[in-house]
């Protein structure tokens, strides 16, 4: 397994991966490590937890630029991200228990109560983009509950993975409570079939979901998977178009467009479509890609050759059959695998911008006549992960919300961002399960029923 750096372009780590020996060996290790950690109290793991907590912020530089190295995020955007991991470990710390206190339910028996309780090891297949976040947002809940984990992260971060697995041990977790493998896709099976291993929970594609959950199927274990997403974003007639696009655009642009939960279908009333597009496409030509460790790059080059490739061909077959490019559209020169920030229009059913999920700085528009067509466009789509909605009509945004749009979450006049306090996840192809909030961490426990005659 290698690391290259996308803008250098040079092998910056090699790993060989972990035989089906060694595998099984650190699964054992772990499992006994639940044995004990399962019996620890709230206490004890959020000194842990807290601990980790104080580890990421400590050595939040060195950790930002091992992102910037192996998938090319901005540095400002990866500081970012490691506070945000310490984040989700204080809140977990502070809440778990809380979270999973029994649950009195009055009926004729004397007690009678849930109480929640750890399952045993959770296998964490996780993506590149966000290298700490993802695995972050999995292993505060999950260690919290009393389980413990093995990570295998996406290939080409293996020394995100690596790192991730010290930091836990640095906190002082005991030994093998959480693993890291370095395996590629195709080791995945067995593991999951592994009779050590309770659970999985998978974010990536829709393909690596649909691999998972019927592998997951198949020896009845529980799954939680956040895949893929294509959001809409609708543009009222009433919208302030000055904060709608400066707020689509952030969204589009982050992480290089490498965003599950990026905006990345704009849907404007016929009204104000102009007016939108203007400043949409003037703010979208200001973007500056480049060296992600210069504080003035809005953006870096995306992760890997192959995928700016992919990015760009579905954006040339959208054009062959009738899309226009309205800035952008091109391969950079050079060798970096840069996607300059991208707008199309007069994009219809067919071409690829439409149906799939443009994983880089490439926005579509959509013009419609009125909110019923601008709903149907949203929802015509085999992803309901995040969705937005631009209104001065508060009442009208928050009906649009809960019974128009085919979403996880919806955001009334601001982008969607995932919150440690809020649950996160999707629905139709974007996945099933949710992540973080007192939802995300009973996810992976034995709700249990107790009842005393
Ligand atoms: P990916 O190719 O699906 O990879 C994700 C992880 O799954 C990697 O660890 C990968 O391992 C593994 N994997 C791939 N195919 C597999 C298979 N058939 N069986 C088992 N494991 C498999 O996705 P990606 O390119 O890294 O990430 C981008 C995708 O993730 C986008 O679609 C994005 O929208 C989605 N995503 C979703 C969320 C969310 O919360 N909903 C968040 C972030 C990203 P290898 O690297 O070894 O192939």
């Amino acid at each position: 397994m290698q690391s290259i750096n996308p803008f250098i372009g040079q092998i910056i780590g090699e790993y060989p991966e972990y035989s089906s020996t060694e595998v099984e060996e650190i699964i054992f290790k772990v499992d006994r490590a639940f044995q004990l950690w399962k019996l620890t109290g709230f206490e004890e793991r959020a000194v842990c937890m807290k601990n980790l907590q104080a580890k990421l912020l400590e050595n939040k530089d060195e950790l930002a630029l091992l992102m910037v190295s192996e998938m090319g995020k901005v540095k400002r955007e990866a500081i970012g991200e490691i506070e945000k991991c310490a984040l989700v470990c204080s809140y977990y710390a502070e809440n778990a228990e809380s979270f999973l206190k029994n649950e009195s339910i009055r009926t004729e028996a004397l007690e009678s109560y849930i109480s929640y309780q750890p399952i045993g090891t959770v296998l964490a297949v996780m993506p590149w983009n966000f290298p700490f976040w993802q695995v972050f947002r999995f292993l505060a809940p999950a260690l919290m509950a009393g389980n413990t984990g093995v990570l295998k992260h996406a290939s080409n971060v293996s020394g995100c993975a690596l790192a991730i697995e010290h930091l836990v041990r640095k906190a002082g977790f005991p030994e093998n409570v959480f693993r890291t493998l370095l395996i590629g896709s195709k080791a995945v099976k067995s593991v999951i079939e592994n009779p050590l291993i309770k659970a999985v929970s998978l974010t990536g594609s829709t393909p690596a979901g649909q691999s998972v959950a019927s592998v997951a199927g198949s020896v009845l274990k529980k799954s939680v998977l956040e895949l893929g997403g294509s959001d809409p974003y609708l543009i009222l007639e009433d919208a302030d178009i000055e904060t709608a696009s400066r707020l689509c655009v952030t969204s589009r642009l982050l992480n290089a467009g490498q965003s599950c939960i990026g905006a990345k279908r704009f849907i404007i009333i016929d009204k104000v479509y102009d007016q939108f597009k203007a400043e949409f496409v003037r703010l979208m030509s200001q973007a500056v890609y480049g060296d992600p460790l210069d504080p003035n790059t809005t953006f870096g080059p995306l992760a890997r050759t192959d995928l700016r490739n992919e990015l760009h061909q579905q954006v040339v077959k959208s054009v062959e059959l009738g899309a226009t490019v309205l800035l952008g559209g091109f391969i950079p020169e050079g060798k970096a695998p840069f996607y300059p920030a991208t707008v199309l229009e007069n994009v219809v059913p067919g071409m690829p911008a439409y149906h799939e999920e443009l994983f880089g700085p490439v926005a579509v528009l959509f013009r419609v006549n009125s909110e019923e067509e601008a709903i149907r466009i949203a929802n015509d789509t085999v992803y309901g992960l995040g969705a937005g909605i631009f209104t001065a009509d508060v009442v009208k945004g928050k009906i649009l919300a809960e019974k128009g749009l085919q979403a996880g979450c919806v955001f009334v006049n601001d982008f969607v961002k995932s919150n440690p306090r809020l649950p996160f996840g999707g629905m139709k192809e974007s996945g099933y399960g949710r992540e973080l909030s007192a939802i995300g961490i009973r996810e992976f426990v034995n709700t249990k029923t107790v009842v005393v005659k």
